[in-house]
């Protein structure tokens, strides 16, 4: 069941007013009670223990931080941050914080809830959360992104932790908000956790305590899974096409692995427009032009085209890395590629996996696709534990295991109890939590 952003929590009416008869959109939907939709098809093939369903439907914590930063031009402003909670019964809370214009409590909700099932997918010891900033990152200079993050940090206070709750880089944000975050936390507790203190965050630059790879982390695991897809049903990945929606950290650095392993990539599309060309786009050089441009419009190797489309590009692979509800049950049936792999968190409906499936559209879902940068988080929380500085082989070696690990124990799973691969995938989850649930009981 779709509905609206949820209970007038996420998003106020002063905020977006919506026409009742308006189509659903990312911003408009209700993504909490999306999340909890596909939470309910894989616990009820499951038979999840009631009381660990009612646990889990809820968060933890939902925290919201107004907090006064000063602008360039000498007037203050008060932001809203957030970080939800979902659960950490695995370990410390663990997910991104992303600045975006949309971001809601309800948004939050889901993704946060999303990180507790990739986490416990993947096999990291942490739970699962999320946080953000309400605003739109074009419109201010980089010394007040630097303000408004340290203000949010220093909100944030104790709710953030390297063994309590641990954000990373999300939408909107970057190596560079990380360092922030750190040395903002750090300052805040003194120097007794000047060193130690670093692992409140993920995802830092490598001068600054990050891990090799942890950039190229997300768009590296993504391209495991589909060469597991790849290689288990006889298909040559030099001889695929595929389109990206999203040329950020997570689509570009996908589409430049795959582009390096020889796939042709047809159409991209983001937030300034879609561009295709059918003799292929050049990955690398459409990154650099990101990079200068802010965006693929204006692209010289390719041409304009429209949002349609780009969805309906006849290639094999479909990569969202952009947006949360995207694929929508009108989309979906203008799909015309084998497979997609899930970079977004939720970037499929769930009314539109039946309209996949008929298709014979095979999906990898989010929680296993995208965990590649929550897996390489933990080996930089790791490192930072350990003082160690590990080879950019050994980052990507380890990845590779872990991706190879998750994404055989889902398709087991699916094939077992004849499911698809996105209720396949929840179940792995819930599983391991179940366990832990049933084995250490409910306090008190
Ligand atoms: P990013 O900020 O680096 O890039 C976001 C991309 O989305 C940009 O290309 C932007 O143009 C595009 N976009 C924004 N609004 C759009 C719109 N209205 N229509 C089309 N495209 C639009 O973000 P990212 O880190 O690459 O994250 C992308 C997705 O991947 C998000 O769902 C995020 O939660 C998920 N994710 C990210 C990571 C990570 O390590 N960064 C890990 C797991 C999942």
């Amino acid at each position: 069941m779709v509905t609206r952003d949820g209970g007038g929590k996420g998003r106020s009416k002063k905020e977006k007013k919506v026409s009742p008869d308006a189509p659903l959109t990312f911003e408009t939907v209700d993504l909490f009670a999306q999340a909890l939709t596909l939470f309910d098809r894989a616990a009820d093939v499951m038979g999840l223990e009631p009381y660990v369903r009612t646990i889990l439907q809820h968060p933890k914590n939902e925290i919201i931080v107004n907090f006064p930063v000063r602008l360039d031009d000498g007037r203050y402003k008060v932001f809203k941050g957030y970080r939800v909670q979902h659960n950490n019964v695995l370990g410390p809370y663990k997910g991104g914080i992303r600045y975006a214009r949309f971001v809601t409590l309800g948004e939050l909700k889901a993704m946060a809830f999303w990180m507790t099932m990739k986490n416990s997918l993947v096999g990291v010891p942490f739970g699962g959360a999320k946080g953000g900033v309400k605003l739109d990152p074009a419109h201010y200079s980089e010394s007040e992104i630097q303000r408004i993050t340290r203000r949010y940090t220093h909100a944030l206070g104790t709710n953030i932790g390297p063994d309590w709750d641990i954000p990373a880089p999300d939408m909107g944000t970057n190596a560079q908000t990380m360092v922030w975050i750190a040395d903002t936390y750090v300052n805040t507790f003194g120097s007794a956790v000047r060193f130690a203190g670093r692992g409140v965050v993920t995802g830092k630059t490598i001068a600054n305590g990050g891990s090799l790879g942890r950039d190229e982390a997300t768009g590296r695991g993504v391209v495991c899974t589909v060469q597991s897809w790849a290689a288990g049903n006889g298909t040559d990945l030099s001889k695929c096409t595929f389109a990206v929606q999203g040329f950020g950290n997570v689509g570009s650095f996908a589409g430049r692995i795959l582009g390096d392993l020889g796939a042709t990539m047809l159409a991209v599309q983001d937030h300034t427009g879609a561009i295709a060309n059918p003799s292929g786009i050049d990955p690398h050089a459409l990154a650099a032009h990101v990079r200068a441009a802010g965006g693929v419009k204006g692209f010289p190797g390719a041409k304009e085209t429209t949002t349609e489309a780009f969805w309906a590009t006849k290639c094999d692979i479909l990569i969202p890395a952009a947006l949360e509800y995207q694929i929508t049950e009108q989309v979906a049936p203008t799909l015309r590629c084998r497979l997609v792999a899930e970079g977004a968190n939720g970037p499929t409906a769930p009314e539109a996996d039946a309209v996949l499936a008929a298709k014979g559209i095979e999906v990898i879902p989010d929680i296993l696709a995208n965990a590649g940068g929550v897996a390489v988080s933990f080996f930089e929380w790791t490192q930072n534990r350990r003082g160690e500085s590990w080879t950019l082989d050994e980052v990507r070696a380890k990845l590779r295991t872990y991706m190879d690990t998750a994404y055989g124990r889902v398709k087991d799973v699916a094939r077992e109890r004849r499911i698809d691969n996105r209720t396949a995938a929840y179940v792995v989850s819930l599983t391991r939590l179940q366990e832990v649930y049933r084995e250490r009981g409910i306090f008190p």
